[in-house]
């Protein structure tokens, strides 16, 4: 039973500084109590006050670093249910899944395939970001080369799979300075696995066959001192696994122990439509690990947005730099247009300038990263500050002309701004993908 606010409260220092992001020390006693927030964030904790708050000031869900370096992936540590009671903290692995029989040829083509696996995203990149390397061999030695050939390729974080503990420690011997995540300990084979995870300190994948006997495991495992744990419940139909991830985190944030680790499921449907759909689901559906078994673009592609939406902070939109940016070889003739610095809103307006072959300006005035039409309601993207954002930017420099154009959704801004700003306001599109046509019938440069 974990301590209450008011017990966690007594243990703080009282300060009442924000530094942790709420109001007072209360709120963050709430929060701690409440398993959505980590006593890490309090800078002024003393480490008497944190050996006190024990199991209370714990994260109900470990955090787990699998991998080394800039590329290590850290799942777990997660707070909530639902993404909107705070947010989702970090996204799930996508782990492209490759066997070791397949000769050496098809494993370099292969681990090529998995490096391509990268999408520019609102301009972010966002890849397929782990190999999860099979042993159907039965080999070790086998495994072992193409542990080494995955080693020398690509330097993304790996899972080992093989129940074989003989299998395991020969690949250990090869991977162990890029801690992979080695799967799975089972009932049969857990006190193997243990001393394995424990004598290379890397994480280790457990396997029930239900819950129950998951329960189980993970108490013989902890208890033999292994605790960076990842959990796969054995089920493999997606409403099993479906009802598995959502009571293992429902368990986890009431701080029921053996479930508080993250999860590792596998999409391995030979139909790619429905191979997808299982991997989207358990990305929305609490997944720390997704063992995909397609290197395809086509299906790698969406996942990788749809984790994207997912795991963006829903209460900070993702923004871009308000700025005056150039889209093509511009020049002082080229058109101005104005914009909100919502990442989406510019990188859709950059896309469909780009498209219509018109180099053009985008200045994007700083809205909070709120949308166009949201900026508007929310009286951030007003005339005054577009005309500030155009006295200020330094536009005014780059061009002979002085007009500018607006989004079609606010065209009630355009009178003010002409008035405020001196310049000429063309009322543009309302979807920005009308951006071409609207250049080719109004602009002439
Ligand atoms: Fe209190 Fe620590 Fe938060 Fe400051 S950072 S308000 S001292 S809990």
């Amino acid at each position: 039973m974990g301590l209450t606010g008011l017990e966690i409260y007594k243990l703080l220092p009282k300060k009442n500084c924000k530094e942790c992001g709420q109001p007072t020390c209360l709120a963050f006693a709430m929060q701690l109590a409440a398993g959505k927030a980590s006593i890490e964030a309090c800078p002024y904790v003393s480490e008497e006050a944190k050996a006190a708050l024990g199991a209370a000031s714990a994260p109900p869900i470990a955090l787990v670093k699998i991998g080394v370096g800039d590329r290590a992936l850290a799942i777990g540590d997660e707070t909530v249910l639902f993404r909107h009671d705070k947010r989702f903290e970090h996204p799930p692995g996508l782990a492209i899944l490759i066997p070791d029989d397949e000769g050496e040829e098809r494993l370099r083509e292969r681990l090529e395939a998995f490096q391509r696996l990268c999408f520019d995203r609102v301009g972010q990149i966002h890849c397929a970001d782990m190999v999860a390397l099979e042993c159907r061999s039965g080999d070790p030695a086998t495994f072992a080369a193409a542990v080494k050939a995955v080693l020398a390729a690509t330097d993304w974080p790996l899972v080992l799979i093989s129940e074989n503990p003989e299998v395991q420690r020969a690949a250990l011997e090869v991977a162990k300075e890029r801690r992979p995540l080695i799967y799975a300990a089972t009932r049969d084979n857990w006190e193997k696995f243990a001393a394995l995870a424990k004598e290379f300190d890397v994480p280790l994948a457990v396997r029930g066959e239900n819950l129950a006997s998951l329960v189980e495991l993970v108490n013989q495992v902890t208890g033999a001192g292994v605790s960076a744990l990842v959990l796969d419940s054995g089920a493999r139909r997606p409403n099993q696994v479906l009802a598995d991830q959502t009571q293992i985190r429902r368990q986890a944030l009431k701080r029921f122990r053996p479930f508080g680790f993250p999860t590792i499921t596998f999409a391995t449907d030979p139909d790619p439509a429905t191979r997808v759909m299982e991997a989207a689901l358990y990305i929305a559906k609490y997944a720390g690990i997704v063992v995909f078994a397609s290197d395809d673009p086509a299906e790698v592609l969406p996942l990788v947005t749809l984790r994207l939406n997912i795991y963006t902070d829903p209460q900070k939109p993702i923004a871009v730099e308000p700025k005056v940016y150039e889209i093509g070889a511009v020049t002082p003739h080229s058109p101005v247009f104005v914009t909100t610095n919502f990442s989406l809103t510019y990188f859709c307006v950059a896309s469909d300038v780009e498209a219509s072959r018109v180099p053009s300006y985008i200045l994007t005035v700083d809205t909070d990263g709120t949308s166009v039409l949201t900026a508007w309601a929310a009286g951030k993207f007003t005339p005054e500050k577009i005309a500030q954002a155009l006295r200020e930017s330094g536009i005014a420099e780059k061009v002979v002309h002085r007009k500018v154009i607006i989004p079609g959704g606010v065209a009630v801004l355009s009178g003010k701004l002409q008035e405020l700003s001196g310049w000429e306001v063309l009322v543009g599109p309302r979807e920005s993908s009308g951006i071409p046509a609207f250049l080719k019938q109004y602009w002439q440069s």
